[in-house]
């Protein structure tokens, strides 16, 4: 079975893709965005996946690759077409080139126009197909800078995408609609810049006169791109918070594990967020844990101080989530949930006072 994830940037419309092969536990992700490395490498994570690859379609003028990060935190390799220009790949792809993971591959296909880089990813069945930004949903990636070409993006989509099965599906870099697939019949007969009957030169006398401005983020984008991502500083990481072992879910909560609460539990502010009759129900409380129940916890928030980290804790863990965002929001940045809440910590066998017997 194949594992598909479409991911979303909401800065700059692009799309992150996961496929992974569930047998193998093998991943590739195609175009990361620098900004969602946490998001990406949580769900790989839960999803119980190892990544092998980071693909590029090509060098983005409107977003930082996440590639050079997620090999720092995966080990994956960063794998992009030989003649983007960029250093710092571990693989440099030509078409034909096949990037496997588990037992399916993609087969590289170039498809310049957009890019002299740009490469499109298809799927071993060719039930699906990545496409960058040569070909996007209705329309097309410009062709105005990049040593773009309209002449060549049009025999690029025409000769190398729409040629694909009628059925595949394709999966552009960006939709700035909210679009999510198309597929290669759809845009045969619908693309109003390259279906139907429309030729190279009606094609180019469109491209060539769309007049749009550059990219906000060009100027920065493009030299961090060629280096696949590595940030010039160190300043630009992500914060890693350093006052414990912390895990980030997909469902963007930092939390802490029984084992690692139980190392710490003299340097934290253990806040349990029940009910007072939850408290001192079968399960007890965890040795030193301040009651402060969820609905009352805005009223508190003053008084939890900045000298220790939070950690905050409820029977099952969803609350004290909820609890350890409220608290985030307000300003408490070392503040993590304990997963599992007080059945995780009693499963695993840590102590607990309180509890009625
Ligand atoms: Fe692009």
């Amino acid at each position: 079975m194949i594992l598909f994830r479409q991911l979303f940037d909401a800065v700059s419309s692009t799309y992150t893709y996961l496929l992974g092969d569930q047998r193998a536990h093998e991943a590739v992700l195609i175009d990361p965005v620098f900004e969602h490395t946490r998001r990406d490498t949580a769900l790989i994570r839960e999803l119980g996946l190892k990544l092998r690859y980071t693909l590029e379609t090509h060098v983005h003028a409107d977003h930082i690759t996440g590639a050079w990060l997620l090999r720092q935190c995966c080990g994956s390799q960063i794998a992009m077409a030989a003649n983007a220009g960029a250093r710092g790949a571990d693989r440099l792809l030509q078409h034909g080139d096949r990037i496997e993971f588990g037992s399916h591959y993609l087969a590289v296909r170039a498809t310049p126009g957009h890019t002299s880089g740009c490469l499109t990813y298809v799927l071993d069945d060719q039930s699906m197909a990545f496409t960058g930004d040569a070909l996007l949903i209705r329309g097309c990636g410009r062709t105005d800078f990049q040593q773009g070409s309209a002449v060549t993006l049009f025999q690029s989509v025409r000769g190398q995408i729409l040629t694909l099965p009628p059925e595949c599906l394709l999966y552009p870099a960006h939709d700035y609609r909210g679009l999510t697939v198309t597929s290669v019949g759809e845009e045969m007969s619908y693309n109003p810049r390259l279906g139907g009957d429309i030729d190279v030169n009606d094609f180019a006398g469109f491209m060539n006169n769309l007049g749009l401005p550059h990219p906000k983020l060009m100027d920065v984008a493009l030299p961090a791109n060629l280096n696949c991502g590595r940030p010039s500083d160190s300043s630009a990481l992500p914060d890693e918070p350093d006052w414990a072992p912390l895990i980030f879910t997909f469902g963007g909560i930092w939390e802490i594990e029984p084992q690692g609460l139980a190392e710490l539990m003299a340097g934290v502010q253990i806040i349990d967020v029940r009910e007072e009759s939850e408290f001192t129900d079968e399960l007890g409380h965890i040795q030193g844990a301040r009651l402060i129940p969820l609905s009352t916890l805005p009223a508190y928030i003053a008084t939890l101080g900045g000298a220790r980290p939070v950690v905050t804790v409820c029977r099952a863990g969803a609350r004290s989530a909820q609890a350890s965002l409220m608290l985030r929001k307000s300003g408490v940045a070392r503040v993590a949930n304990l997963a599992g809440g007080m059945l995780r910590w009693r499963a695993e066998g840590f102590p607990v006072e309180g509890n009625r017997q």
